[in-house]
């Protein structure tokens, strides 16, 4: 049987009861965080701390449990018998149950948190290959900067990918490529590797930060400047980047081949580094 958290308690999954007047499900008044388990040590666990608090404070949602997310993701992969395997956390906070209003609920009402833990077995043959995926106009808010768990654009667009054999959704907007329906993307042109700002048009992912980083140290001349889609035919190489997908070189973009449609040597470069950074952490 497998055991969540709720509301600061471990319980098999099945026993939660979540009240039909939470504000997530009424008005997807929550946010999330997914953090990656390998085999010892989540992975920049601070990093995701931080984001987290920074999505429940431009929400306003008072939640204050989330210094403790490592120690109950800890719990949890024990509490499941998952410490010694590859391994995922999900941990969703909503505003609380209250009568269905617009306004918020006044303040006795505490936020809903609900965190539970799986077997995470990597794609080793996508991040070998590379991915193609599609391009679509960005049809989500001007918030994405927040976790929030409103991510209906986002699902919609991830399953028209699906449908179309393609492995992601690259977003649009005004001319200007953003991210991934779930993930970040980055795009080497003439040497210069270039990823969209941080900004509220994209999610600041935890990875990006930790590839930017990696580039850096590698000495790769770094451009944090969106790219325009009427440029993709400069693009020599493209990557997106998640908790998940690690680094997964891009090898077709909206029907175009990128390079010689083969992962380029600077994604090589990157994915082999961010995956040696992860062995040694193993030690
Ligand atoms: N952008 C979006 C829209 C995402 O959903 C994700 C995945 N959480 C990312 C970027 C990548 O973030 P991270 O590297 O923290 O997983």
């Amino acid at each position: 049987m497998e055991t969540a958290y709720f509301n600061g308690n471990f319980l098999p999954k099945d026993e939660i009861k979540i009240s039909p007047d939470d504000r997530g499900f009424l008005f997807a008044d929550g946010i999330y965080e997914v953090v990656r388990w390998y085999e010892g040590f989540f992975y920049d666990m601070n990093s995701h701390i931080t984001r987290l608090k920074r999505s429940l404070r431009e929400l306003r949602i008072n939640w204050p449990d989330a210094d403790s997310f490592p120690t109950f993701a800890n719990d949890l992969l024990k509490l499941n018998k998952l410490e010694n395997r590859p391994a995922m956390v999900y941990l969703q906070v909503t505003r609380g149950a209250a009568r269905r209003s617009h306004s918020f609920p006044p303040p006795e009402v505490r936020p809903t948190s609900y965190a539970y833990a799986w077997a995470f077995i990597p794609d080793i043959q996508l991040k070998e290959t590379g991915i193609k995926v599609m391009l679509k106009e960005d049809i989500r808010w001007s918030r994405c900067d927040i976790k929030s768990v409103a991510l209906l654009p986002n699902t919609l667009s991830f399953q028209e990918a699906c449908e179309n054999g393609l492995k992601e959704c690259i977003f649009v907007r005004n001319g200007l490529i953003t991210e991934g329906s779930h993930s970040n993307i980055f795009f080497v042109i003439d040497g210069t590797l270039f990823t969209h700002p941080e900004s509220n048009h994209v999610l600041s992912g935890i990875t990006r930060k930790n590839i930017l980083r990696i580039a850096q140290e590698s000495g790769i001349r770094i451009r944090e400047e969106a790219v325009q889609e009427n440029r993709i035919r400069f693009v020599r190489e493209a990557f997106i980047t998640n908790t998940s997908a690690e680094v997964t070189p891009v090898t077709e973009l909206g029907g175009n081949t990128i390079g010689e449609g083969v992962p380029g040597p600077v994604t090589r470069l990157i994915r082999d580094k961010f995956e040696s950074e992860i062995k040694a952490f193993k030690g």
